[in-house]
């Protein structure tokens, strides 16, 4: 099977530098004999989490769950009111939040007026940003726009969020009288990776993303060519490509900007030798 890649998957540099502050905490922590713990999955990736739990690193998911020693934030970020709670427990607190994130929520805090977020519900980067600003309302869809009375809003996106999406809340705030100012906080590097999946796709039968489901990024890669025509899949990793995937001449393989290199690189192989 022929397997092309886009120039651009897989890690971005938000992700590659939180992974290298988790493991520059870890083996402080080690050396002064202290327990490290991740705050949230460090990114959306199942494989990426487990390797931190081999090396008996815990996942929290609240403050009280942390003990001592060193807490490492998540890539997606933290509610102010949950740092606060870790800073007060006296924890080493290890900031590994992209900053793009740290950005949206600077914005968040600042913005003027009434201010929306964009972006799914319950996703951590979602609660980060609420976190910064609680009178915000969470827009997950043009319908969730009705709601609202007419006016100005400063909003907020979601940093991964798809631009189809994000195309169609803002012809419904027309539709509806409301004006969308929108503030800087849309992720270039999502956006790179989405852009060159596109160029590819002309030349592909099929689709395949390395990713977890749980990666927004991965999920708008394969919405992405699904919306363009072409069959698409995500997949964990090799072991986990459905049968289906095996019957196309030419595949086009990307992965999300959590899903390491060697997955990507295993179902990369596995697909060529099919
Ligand atoms: S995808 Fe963008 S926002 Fe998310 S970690 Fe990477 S650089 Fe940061």
């Amino acid at each position: 099977m022929k397997v092309i890649v886009p120039s651009e998957y897989g890690f971005c540099g938000g992700v590659r530098s939180a992974l290298q502050k988790a493991d520059d905490a870890i083996a402080e922590a080690g050396r002064l004999g202290e327990p490290c713990c991740l705050y949230g999955s460090i990114v959306h990736n199942r494989i990426v989490s487990a390797s931190f739990e081999r090396r008996g690193v815990r996942i929290i998911g609240s403050p009280d769950e942390a003990e001592s020693g060193f807490v490492v934030i998540r890539t997606h970020g933290i509610a102010d009111d949950k740092r606060k709670a870790l800073e007060d427990k006296g924890l080493s607190i290890v900031d590994a939040t992209c900053p793009v994130v740290l950005r949206s929520m600077a914005l968040c805090r600042k913005a003027e007026g009434p201010v929306l977020i964009i972006g799914k519900r319950g996703h951590s980067e979602i609660e980060s940003l609420q976190g910064a600003r609680s009178d915000a309302a969470v827009i997950e869809s043009p319908e969730d726009l009705r709601s609202l009375p007419s006016g100005t809003y400063s909003a907020v996106v979601q940093t991964t969020l798809s631009l189809s999406l994000l195309d169609r809340i803002r012809e419904e705030a027309r539709r509806l009288g409301i004006t969308l100012t929108e503030l800087n906080s849309i992720c270039m590097a999502s956006e790179r990776r989405r852009s060159a999946l596109l160029s590819i796709l002309p030349d592909v039968d099929a689709v395949v993303v390395a990713g977890d489901e749980e990666s927004a990024n991965s999920r708008e890669l394969r919405d992405l060519a699904a919306l363009h025509g072409k069959p698409s899949y995500l997949a964990l990793d090799a072991s986990a490509l459905p049968g289906k995937v095996f019957s196309f001449r030419t595949i086009g393989l990307t992965a999300g900007a959590s899903t390491p290199d060697e997955v990507f690189s295993a179902m990369k192989r596995a697909l060529e030798s099919a």
